[in-house]
């Protein structure tokens, strides 16, 4: 659908700054220049978030958008003449009114989902059970906030049925904003959590917000012990789930039979029995919620439990992770629609560790009915530069019309397996990208390397957040170094480094010239600064255009000698000053001596200039800190003067950026705080990047008297049910976690170690509590407390995680 510039200056009552083409058609909303799909109908909205959409008009125009919505003027339009140009007082509100008129168009229902936690799950479960006979809208992943909202509506068309509307807040008064874009007729509300309490005075006041999604609607499912009628509108009609006899899905009891939960229900006074694929309680209220939801829609028990028992547990988040045969692959292998494919495609792109891309895409559900959708799929596809592509259902005569040299077409899943090996897959990125009932997760089990049974998960996303946090915390002209050592504190390399890159922060730093080398071979671009460069590494340096720190006047002479010898001139350095480290650098006294030498040559560049604080986060050593920067800006003076030109300062780690303010000088260099690691426990809102995951291999129950492990230390006081876990100290589990000093979680539940731990397994007691072979146990639950319990710091615990533990990315 399209609306010409004339109906949204109209709409807005904007300020029609500059108007070129009155006419011209709008049918993309752009928020991102670095996220354009069809640039010449998409319309521009100037966001102010952590960064200011107006710095990237210029970017947006060079994608060719000629369409903007600002608020304010800036003086880059005045160089172009063919652009449209509306003003206004706020730029979000303005995307969100243009999406309420779109939304008013259309008259199906739309279900809006809200609560604390399992938002996605029950929108991504109730679009199953109503796909067999209805054309669904979901909104993608978890596209919730006041930006995501208004994207997902935006994708509302005359081919749907129904759609389903995931919403969250973060503070007071979003909820509003929310509803009046969504305005559900059927309300959800999975529950209420403690999850993002931080910006309200109580539980209440969430919960109330939260309600205002449903202010209009004429019906709400939720629990009966979240909520009841009194807190209600008067029009809006309940119906609860719960284990009372009011409600009207009532759960008269449960029993667990090995990882499935068997559910005894009363719907309408008839009993209903069935085995759900499930046994935590999450899932449980969540099935309850969709069992809810049908029934409220008028679909029959026996259909919908006859649906119920096809749920899967499903990973919901996108996931990288390492392929066979070199090849990363993208796993987003439980749903496939257009808006999402357009994230994936996007991630794609943001992580281009291969040169080669394969696709292997299902059929989108609905497609062959819709001449629309089939088109807009050629242009999502046109606009990716694919190698391969591998698809899965219907073979349409329009996909070879993509520019796709290697094009492959299998009717359905089972037949690609059967030939999967005979397809040369190596090093090459792999999107796998299918609609539910083609079980692409079949594919990603033959393609992906074999774990053994640990995991560290990395959440991308939680990464974008912190560095945004950081972000905001500075002023926007310095600059951000990264710091990816040692493996990016554990966490990857190329993965995280190209995170970082598509986040443009403007540096990243390693250890050693191979850390470097490595993301240089993955496609970073970005200027990368090596701490630790050696003198027998310099060609490989030179090579990839890495900057090494240089530290020390032999250093200096033989690096300026070795550029001689290559006729290598404006070399980029980082010198680096000693103010109290006592580690690596120049002392303040060597300075002069430094610009003696730097003055006779060209060979080198002085791009930076940085020293490293001592105890920054430390209240005791505040002086010491504050002298480190005098004794910094001093020798600054002294270097810039001497060299006649002036050179990037730094001297911020993350606890500098957090508390000293006059710290950050040119750019900071931001290290465990992107890793979701506060020292100094200051800032509420970053979030955990990394999880450890291990397995329950085995469990046996022991009588008091009997020992576990090697050498008999782990006696028993009490008759027990140990469970070996698939973790021990090759993995990175220090052995000092022995003897219960370590506690690791099941079910949420803390579990304490028992005996030595082992170098590939660890045993834990897990007496009194109903655990399956299987089952998922989280290492580090809290890091923190891990650290301290075997007297070190949690950078220590994550970089120690071997490179044995497979990694796995999510970004949603
Ligand atoms: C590791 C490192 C940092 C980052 O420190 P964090 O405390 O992790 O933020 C900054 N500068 C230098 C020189 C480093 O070696």
């Amino acid at each position: 659908m399209m609306y010409t510039i004339d109906f949204i200056l109209k709409l807005f009552a904007g300020d029609p700054f500059k108007i070129f083409d009155k006419d011209h058609l709008i049918s993309e909303l752009v928020y991102d220049s670095r996220k354009v799909l069809s640039p010449a109908k998409g319309l521009f909205f100037a966001l102010q978030g952590v960064r200011d959409g107006h710095d990237f008009l210029k970017d947006a125009y060079d994608q060719g958008i000629r369409s903007f919505i600002v608020s304010k003027v800036v003086p880059v339009f005045q160089q172009w003449d063919d652009v449209n140009v509306i003003r206004v007082e706020d730029v979000l509100q303005a995307m969100q009114h243009l999406v309420q008129h779109h939304r008013e168009r259309f008259n199906y229902p739309i279900i809006g989902i809200t609560g604390s936690n399992g938002k996605s799950i029950v929108k991504e479960w109730l679009f199953q059970l109503l796909s067999p006979d209805q054309h669904v809208y979901q909104s993608p992943k978890s596209y919730n906030s006041q930006l995501g909202v208004a994207l997902s509506l935006w994708n509302l068309s005359d081919h749907y049925d129904i759609a389903l509307i995931e919403a969250g807040i973060s503070q007071p008064g979003e909820m509003q904003n929310l509803e009046k874009m969504i305005q559900p007729a059927i309300g959800v509300f999975t529950n209420i959590g403690m999850a993002h309490a931080l910006n309200f005075e109580s539980k209440e006041q969430k919960l109330n917000e939260k309600l205002k999604l449903f202010q209009h609607a004429q019906t709400l499912i939720a629990g009966s012990t979240y909520i009841q009628q009194q807190q209600l509108n008067q029009e809006v009609k309940l119906i609860t789930w719960g284990s009372q006899n009011t409600d009207h899905v009532q759960l008269i009891s449960e029993e667990r039979i090995g990882q499935s939960t068997q559910l005894n229900l009363r719907v309408s006074e008839e009993l209903y029995s069935f085995l759900i694929p499930f046994s935590d309680k999450a899932a449980k209220e969540n099935v309850l919620s969709c069992i809810a939801v049908l029934f409220q829609l008028g679909y029959s028990m026996p259909i919908i439990i006859e649906r119920i028992q096809h749920l899967r547990p499903l990973e919901m988040r996108m996931q990288l992770k390492k392929g066979i045969k070199g090849c990363s692959l993208i796993d987003d292998s439980y749903s496939n629609d257009i808006a999402s494919l357009g994230i994936a495609l996007d991630f794609l792109k943001q992580q281009n560790q291969h040169p080669k891309q394969t696709i292997i895409l299902s059929e989108l559900e609905g497609l062959k009915e819709s001449e629309k959708m089939q088109s807009k799929l050629k242009d999502l596809l046109s606009a990716q530069a694919i190698a391969r592509l591998i698809w899965v259902g219907s073979n349409f005569s329009w996909l070879n019309e993509l520019p796709i040299a290697d094009l492959q077409v299998y009717k359905d899943t089972y037949t690609l397996v059967q030939a999967l090996h005979q397809i040369p897959f190596a090093n090459e990125s792999i999107l796998i990208k299918g609609a539910r009932k083609y079980e692409f997760e079949k594919l990603v089990q033959q393609l992906s390397l074999r774990s053994h049974g640990t995991v560290l998960e990395i959440n991308l996303n939680a990464l974008s957040n912190n560095l945004n946090t950081y972000r905001s915390l500075i002023p926007p002209d310095v600059k951000v170094m990264a710091m990816v050592k040692a493996f990016s504190y554990g966490s990857g390399s190329f993965e995280v480094a190209n995170l970082l890159q598509f986040h443009q922060v403007d540096y990243l730093t390693v250890a050693f010239v191979d850390e470097g080398v490595e993301l240089r071979s993955a496609g970073i671009k970005l200027p990368i600064m090596v701490l630790s460069p050696d003198p027998d590494t310099f060609d490989s340096l030179l090579k990839h255009q890495l900057e090494p720190e240089v530290y020390s006047m032999e250093f200096l002479l033989e690096f300026i000698s070795f550029l001689k010898l290559h006729a290598v001139k404006n070399y980029p350095i980082h010198l680096k000053l000693d103010t109290g480290m006592h580690r690596l650098g120049f002392f303040p006294e060597e300075i002069p001596e430094v610009i003696e030498h730097l003055s006779q040559q060209e060979e080198i560049h002085v791009q930076s200039f940085f020293t490293h604080l001592v105890a920054s986060g430390d209240a005791k050593h505040d002086e010491f800190t504050q002298s480190q920067l005098s004794i910094f800006n001093e020798a600054a003076e002294v270097l810039a003067h001497g060299l006649g030109y002036s050179f990037i300062k730094h001297a911020a780690n993350t606890s500098g950026i957090v508390k000293w303010p006059q710290s950050h000088l040119d750019m900071v260099r931001l290290g465990i705080g992107l890793y979701g690691i506060d020292m100094d426990k200051k800032l509420a809102n970053l979030e955990q990047v990394s999880s450890l995951k291990t397995t329950v291999s085995q469990i046996k129950k022991l009588s008091k008297g009997e020992t576990v492990g090697y050498n008999r230390s782990g006696v028993l006081l009490r008759d027990s049910l140990i469970a070996t876990v698939k973790i021990g100290y090759a993995d990175g589990y220090n052995r000092k976690f022995g003897h219960a000093v370590g506690q690791m979680m099941i079910q949420n539940q803390l579990v304490p170690t028992v005996g030595v731990i082992c170098m590939d397994m660890c045993m834990l007691d897990i007496t009194g509590m109903d655990v399956q072979v299987g089952d998922e146990v989280l290492v580090f639950p809290d890091i923190y407390v891990a650290a301290k319990a075997i007297d070190t710091i949690p950078y220590e615990l994550l970089v120690n995680i071997s490179s044995r533990v497979k990694r796995v990315y999510f970004y949603e």
